[in-house]
């Protein structure tokens, strides 16, 4: 029982006498040398091995002899019966007789030729993975549902001050102030909930500096059957602050295209400058639709923004080419009116306020949205000091217009 066991076992299995001479080899060590077990006994290493394997061979049985401890290593071995090179994980240990004493040791070598491969394979792929995620100009990141670092690339942790080591299986408070890690875990939280791909803007201050990152987090399952994601954030910080400054310079509404209220303001500037000098007359219209929120509890928000374009443009129909119309936050909006008196400015703001009264919005939104303005009518004073001035009370005689009942001119004279 015990020699077809031997036999049978996936191992190389041989005893050998303390002059390394075989003394039992086991049916895989005979088809390995290729020889019948007899032939093989009473030999050592030497026929069966080149001249270095047989050297290192030796060396590391005295090693188990002398010191009489076990061995284990990994050994490879061409092999001339399979015409390859094979890996062995070895044991080797000291083998005593009944009284105790010391006759040889006994071997067992098991082939890990195709785990070496794949542990080899596998290093390579996590090698070219490494490089890969720690290259690429993003942090990237996986965090467990528990707010648990699983893995970060070399950019988040050196952004972090750590080692990536040391960040993994952390807890995202361990590793950044509280209150950075509470905003990443606002949007991480909506991945989980949603079990979706989402795309957050995040940003996190650092020495008074605001940093913008585009993420996007992937939500996935651990083989355990665990929540995880896995983010992709790249630092958008210039392009973020490129695009503000873009934004302080754009002159026009983005939604209506009329003037914005900067450059509004601006031009009003130079024309109240130049009206004071010529002591010429210039007269304001500040408008108010009238109820908007109605409009866009009734139709949406999108319907709302129709209704503003179409507004818009009915105001810049009716006014003359150097009057400046501008939109100046809202559904409020604001004409200048160089050269014009109090009286005609009056006359203009009244044939504005019939025609949205009857013309309707028409659109496929069914039947056609009528809306109603207030407005408020001011003139130049010489009290005015700047355009400020003028704006303040044209403001005021708007809300008076409100007060009043709306859907009425205001005119201060
Ligand atoms: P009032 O007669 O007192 O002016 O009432 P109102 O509802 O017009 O005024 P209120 O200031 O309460 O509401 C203004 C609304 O305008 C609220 C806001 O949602 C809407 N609004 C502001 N900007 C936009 C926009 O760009 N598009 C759309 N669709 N709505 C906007
Ligand atoms: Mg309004
Ligand atoms: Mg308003």
């Amino acid at each position: 029982m015990l020699d077809s066991l031997l036999n049978n076992v996936n191992a190389y299995i041989y005893v050998k006498n303390c002059e390394g001479k075989y003394i039992y080899v086991n049916q895989k060590v005979a088809e390995l040398f290729e020889l019948p077990p007899e032939e093989i006994l009473g030999k050592d290493d030497s026929e069966f091995f080149d001249l270095t394997h047989y050297q290192a061979l030796k060396e590391n049985d005295q090693d188990v002899l002398s010191k009489q401890i076990t061995i284990e290593s990994e050994e490879e071995n061409f092999v001339k019966a399979l015409n390859s090179t094979r890996c062995y994980k070895s044991t080797k240990s000291p083998l005593y007789d009944d009284s105790g004493e010391l006759i040889g040791l006994y071997g067992i070598s098991t082939d890990i030729t195709e785990l070496k491969t794949l542990q080899k394979d596998l290093q390579k792929k996590e090698q070219l993975l490494n490089i890969v995620l720690n290259n690429v100009d993003a942090f990237v990141y996986m965090k467990d549902k528990d707010r648990n670092f699983l893995y970060v690339n070399n950019k988040v942790a050196d952004l972090f001050g750590y080692e990536a080591d040391f960040i993994a299986g952390k807890l995202d408070s361990k590793v950044l102030p509280k209150e950075t890690a509470d905003h990443f875990w606002q949007s991480d939280k909506q991945v989980f909930e949603r079990n979706e791909k989402t795309v957050v803007h995040e940003v996190i201050e650092e020495d008074d500096q605001k940093l913008h990152y585009q993420s996007v987090k992937i939500p996935f399952e651990l083989e355990s059957g665990q929540q995880a994601l896995i983010g992709f954030s790249t630092d958008v910080t210039e392009l973020y602050n490129l695009k503000e400054s873009f934004e302080k310079l754009a002159v026009l509404d983005h939604l209506t295209g009329l003037n914005n209220r900067r450059i509004f303001e601006e031009q009003s500037n130079k024309e109240f400058n130049r009206a004071k000098r010529y002591n010429s007359p210039l007269s304001i219209i500040s408008i108010d639709i009238d109820y908007f929120k109605k409009i866009n509890d009734s139709y949406g928000h999108p319907v709302g923004d129709r209704v503003l374009i179409e507004t818009a443009n009915n105001f810049k129909k009716m006014v003359r080419d150097h009057d400046i119309v501008a939109r100046m936050g809202g559904e409020e909006f604001a004409i200048l009116l160089p050269n014009t008196f109090l009286n005609e400015a009056n006359v203009i703001a009244e044939r504005i306020r019939v025609y949205q009264l009857t013309h309707g919005i028409s659109g496929d939104w069914g039947d056609d949205i009528f809306i109603t303005l207030s407005i408020g009518v001011v003139q130049r004073r010489n009290e005015h000091e700047k355009f400020d001035d003028m704006l303040n009370l044209v403001d005021k005689a708007l809300y008076q217009a409100k007060d009043e009942g709306r859907n009425r001119i205001n005119a201060l004279k």
